[in-house]
């Protein structure tokens, strides 16, 4: 591989992960190539130079993939293992994770486009957070015991209690924009839940998964219980959804493909949690700061190059300082430079990959097409990397496509409401669900406006915060069931009742 562009920002650790060229599928504890010996390039989106080529999975990888977790789930040292014993191998890949941020860090910038500052600062943090949170359920998963009144049989005794089980085998297919986090926010729980697991990461992104693949191996998780299967969505993602072996499918990604597995999971009554898009409002009440409540909207919508599914993407500011707080987010995505993820000067990088430029700029156009006026961006920037500058769209329809649909990049659209009545209608007229954040300080006017919102995450004078002990995942056509917190576990586990007649 050429790494002459990089080669001066990267760690030993990145260059020799880089410098093997061709990465494997990680089946059953060893790296293989897949069984047609097929690969796809994976490109550093700040150049567009090819930065790996990795091995595409297939079917046959797949199902190899998930017999080798299935005999891990039910044969292997790991179905064995102690709660305790989870716990303290989830802490020690914590432990290896935290040791290699910085390269981790450094992968995700060059294989997705982000800083690597943020990279660190947020993934990588929340990357080991959340498996260090989630080992410590590993021992604290209980069952209960039910005081019986069976009615028909009076005179019977019976002890009854239920147990809460591991599914089984879990079938993770995760997206392109946290590629390492999201992939643990699946792989935490359902390896506390003693779970095994066939990871596919996106074929944009699927550097750091495989990179991780190393750690688990050095953390001492037995072959098979975790197994990372490298290609596209049709190609392994497909196969995986549908493969009548795999007992939970647990997705983040876009609606359309989420629905897909949706269907596939049923047919086979595959247990699935659907984490999907989004078109999270942004509400500034009459009472705010502007600049404050500009500089957080303008935030919500460009961390991450707009890359969030709960992207703050719909702004609507009240019509006495609408123009203030437009106007001053105009100037700040003015302000803002783009560069690549090594440079420390850039506020923002490239876009994933030119499918995603090429989309998001159609997105533009349409808006300009329906009569949007352009407070800043609108157009891409000129020179090699998929950049597009931060963009705001003002005065559009409420009915709009760039209002209605999700576009997934650094675009905002603006609108000015009248009351509170409107701007809850007007949050609420979504297909999505994901996420809010209101800007206010008033706490009556909050407090009675968050139960009127429709989205699994309400931010009060913030806007994508997590936290692993709080639940994500959206209303609507958002998705189904919760990431995070403890009811991420309960999406990893069976209920089994016992009756016991004494
Ligand atoms: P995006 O549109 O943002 O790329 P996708 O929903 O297409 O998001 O992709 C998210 C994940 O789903 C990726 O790992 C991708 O390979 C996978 N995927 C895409 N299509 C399918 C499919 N038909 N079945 C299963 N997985 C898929």
């Amino acid at each position: 591989m050429d790494l002459s562009d990089i080669q001066h920002f990267i760690s030993e650790r990145t260059a020799g992960f880089l410098k093997r060229g061709t990465h494997q599928l990680l089946i059953d504890g060893e790296w293989v190539s897949a069984a047609n010996g097929a690969t796809f390039e994976t490109r550093n989106p700040a150049t567009e130079k090819v930065i790996a080529k990795v091995a595409a999975a297939g079917a046959e990888d797949i199902d190899r993939a998930v017999r080798a977790a299935r005999k891990a789930f039910e044969e292997g040292p790991w179905s064995g293992m102690r709660p305790v014993e989870r716990e303290r191998l989830i802490l020690r890949l914590a432990d290896l994770v935290e040791e290699h941020a910085q390269a981790l860090a450094e992968i995700e910038s060059i294989d997705n486009g982000k800083a690597v500052a943020i990279a660190r600062a947020v993934d990588l943090a929340m990357t080991v957070d959340f498996l260090r949170y989630m080992a410590g359920w590993a021992t604290k998963i209980e069952g209960s015991t039910q005081e019986h009144s069976v009615p028909y049989a009076l005179k019977a005794e019976f002890v009854t209690y239920t147990r809460r089980e591991a599914v089984g085998v879990v079938g993770a297919i995760v997206p392109w924009n946290f590629p390492l986090m999201v992939a643990v926010w699946k792989l935490g729980p359902a390896l506390a839940a003693g779970c095994t697991v066939v990871l596919k990461p996106a074929e944009q992104t699927p550097l750091s998964a495989l990179y991780l693949g190393e750690l688990i191996r050095e953390a001492g998780f037995p072959p098979g219980v975790v197994n990372i299967v490298t290609g596209d969505g049709l190609g392994a993602g497909a196969p995986l959804a549908r493969h009548p072996g795999v007992n939970k499918i647990s997705f983040t990604g876009s609606t359309e493909v989420g629905k897909l597995i949706g269907h596939a999971s049923v047919d086979n009554m595959t247990r699935f949690t659907l984490e999907l898009g989004g078109k999270s409002p942004v509400i500034v009440l009459d009472d705010c700061d502007p600049e404050a409540a500009a500089a957080g909207a303008a935030n919500a919508i460009f961390f991450n190059h707009g890359q969030v599914c709960c992207a703050g993407s719909r702004l609507y500011v009240h019509k006495k300082m609408y123009e203030r707080v437009v106007g001053e987010i105009g100037k700040i995505a003015d302000r803002m430079t783009l560069g690549s993820g090594f440079d420390a000067s850039a506020q923002m990088g490239p876009l994933v990959s030119q499918e995603q430029l090429d989309r998001v700029c159609s997105y533009i156009e349409a808006g300009r097409a329906s009569g949007a006026e352009i407070v800043a961006g609108g157009e891409r920037q000129p020179g090699a990397g998929y950049f597009v500058r931060p963009t705001v769209l003002a005065n559009v329809s409420q009915n709009a496509r760039v209002v209605q649909e999700e576009i997934f990049g650094p675009v905002l659209t603006a609108l000015p409401y009248d009351s509170i009545e409107e701007v809850a209608a007007w949050a609420n007229d979504s297909p999505y669900g994901l996420g809010a954040s209101i800007w206010s300080n008033n706490l009556s006017k909050v407090h009675r406006l968050i139960p009127k919102i429709k989205a699994g995450t309400v931010w009060v004078n913030c806007h994508s915060a997590l936290d692993p002990s709080m639940p994500f995942g959206g209303y609507k056509q958002s998705g189904i069931g919760r990431d995070l917190g403890r009811n991420a576990l309960d999406a990893y586990l069976e209920t089994k009742s016992v009756f016991i007649a004494v």
